[in-house]
């Protein structure tokens, strides 16, 4: 007999969905909810490293994915140049696997929508526009009270609701979560022929200038520039201050700057960082995924670590027969030190991009993917 039977999982994102299908297929009753009003929210894309696309065969969802997705293996590094130069073509490496592809790039809101799908199908209830307002535990389990004022009695609660978890918070955690000192624009739009695997410039006006195919038809772009208060920007300022930005880009950018033209379609946000110490529970709550550790998108490695917390967590759950101690411990031992190199390696990349340094990125690069092809 598993340590639960009945758990909520708060948070309907990559680390929510991949604890709630696992726990709900292994015959747990689990209800999932999120505070969102539903699962197709607005959204750019997404790049999957292999050590993600490994989860998602554990969940069962690899086949949709790949039929999705954009797979590819390799990264392009091109000049800020006028003709946008090729300068190399380096192999990724397939940290999922041989049989896995090294990258899969993805519209988040499909993403999404599979793997909540996947959750529903296997049994997990789920909830979108809710939230919960409180917990009350004891030893044999937590009393959650929700936003329209019912309440339910679960033997765990998987806080999986983000950087700026409220369950983090309901919890009374203090966590400092720090701007990197970054911000990013992103979009999503038409894919050119020329567009088939990921393509960064370093330098230029923009610390970065990337874009990810994301399907046969489609990429989200971006550029990361130096944090600053955009807020004040309607969407069709920001889609001028992109396409201006873009401009100093070429190669495959020249048509994509073209395809910019849509303002709903362009995003602006900071990075942002922070690892919480362990424990990741308190009591029968337990948090996972953005909710304790968040890195800048540097190596794409966040929802990969997301989906990995819920594997692991889902894995003690169900071997474990008890709620106990050492099931606490065994998370902290297999998670906390791989999350937090993740981390580090991630604010290290943008550090020395912000400092105008040259690190030694391909080492940085070949540990982490070395760390990554081990399983979790
Ligand atoms: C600009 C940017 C680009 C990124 N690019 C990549 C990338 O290419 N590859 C990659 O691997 N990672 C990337 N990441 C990181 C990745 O998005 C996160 O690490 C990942 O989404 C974390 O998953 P999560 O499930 O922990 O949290 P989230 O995906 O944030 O999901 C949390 C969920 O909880 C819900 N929620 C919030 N509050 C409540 C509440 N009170 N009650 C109920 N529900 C609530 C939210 O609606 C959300 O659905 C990027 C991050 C940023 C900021």
């Amino acid at each position: 007999m598993p340590s639960v039977q009945s758990v909520l999982v708060v948070g309907a994102g990559a680390a929510g969905t991949a604890a709630a299908i696992l726990l709900a297929e292994a015959g747990v009753s689990v209800d999932l909810i999120d505070v969102k009003p539903d699962v197709g929210a607005v959204g750019s894309g997404i790049t999957l490293q292999g050590n993600a696309l490994r989860v998602f065969r554990q969940l069962g969802v690899w086949p949709e994915v790949e039929a999705a997705g954009y797979s590819f293996d390799s990264l392009g590094l091109r000049a800020p140049d006028p003709a946008g130069t090729l300068v190399a073509e380096i192999p990724d490496a397939r940290t999922g696997g041989p049989d896995l592809p090294a990258t899969v790039g993805m519209y988040r809101p499909e993403l999404a929508r599979i793997l909540v799908t996947r959750a529903a199908d296997v049994g997990a209830k789920v909830r979108f526009g809710t939230s919960c307002t409180g917990f009350a535990q004891d030893d044999d389990g937590v009393t959650a009270s929700f936003e329209d004022g019912t309440s339910a009695r679960y033997d765990l609660v998987i806080g999986a609701d983000g950087v700026h978890s409220a369950t983090r918070q309901q919890l009374g955690i203090e966590l400092e979560t720090r701007s990197t000192g970054m911000g990013i624009w992103r979009v999503f739009a038409p894919r050119p022929a020329s567009v088939t695997r990921t393509d960064l410039v370093y330098g230029g006006r923009c610390y970065i200038a990337g874009y990810c195919p994301t399907g046969e038809d489609t990429l989200y772009a971006y550029l990361v520039e130096t944090a600053q208060d955009r807020s004040g920007l309607s969407p069709q300022e920001s889609l001028d201050v992109m396409r201006d930005l873009a401009a100093s880009y070429h190669g495959p950018w020249d048509d994509i700057r073209e395809s910019l033209v849509d303002p709903e379609r362009v995003n602006y946000t900071w990075f942002e960082t922070h690892v919480l110490e362990a424990p990741w529970n308190r009591g029968r709550i337990v948090l996972i995924g953005d909710a304790v550790h968040a890195c800048p998108p540097t190596l794409a490695q966040g929802a990969a670590q997301a989906l990995e917390d819920a594997a692991v967590l889902s894995e003690l759950l169900l071997s474990h027969e008890h709620v106990t101690d050492q099931l606490w411990e065994e998370l902290i031992e297999r998670r906390y030190d791989r999350a937090r190199s993740v981390v580090e390696a991630s604010n290290q990349l943008g550090q020395w991009l912000l400092d105008g340094e040259q690190g030694d990125v391909p080492a940085l690069m070949g540990r982490m993917a070395q760390m990554l092809s081990q399983p979790a």
